[in-house]
């Protein structure tokens, strides 16, 4: 079942969201901590990429 990480943006409190299988994803979620309801699913952590994980060319550690 998915859990889905959440961030209220009025405290910052960041807590995971749990639907149970068989349920709908709540349109709301509530923050556990104030109570706000404008908790929203983070955004996945953007790939950063690692110099070394590059294709090897100009400015390639090992190439340069
Ligand atoms: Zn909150």
């Amino acid at each position: 079942m998915p859990v889905y990480s959440l961030q209220c943006p009025d405290c910052q409190h960041i807590f995971k969201g749990l639907v149970l299988e068989g349920t709908q994803e709540p349109k709301e979620w509530v923050c556990s901590k104030c109570g706000s309801y404008k908790a929203q699913n983070m955004k996945p952590d953007e790939h950063v990429e690692h110099p070394l994980e590059k294709a090897h060319g100009s400015g390639c550690p090992c190439c340069g």
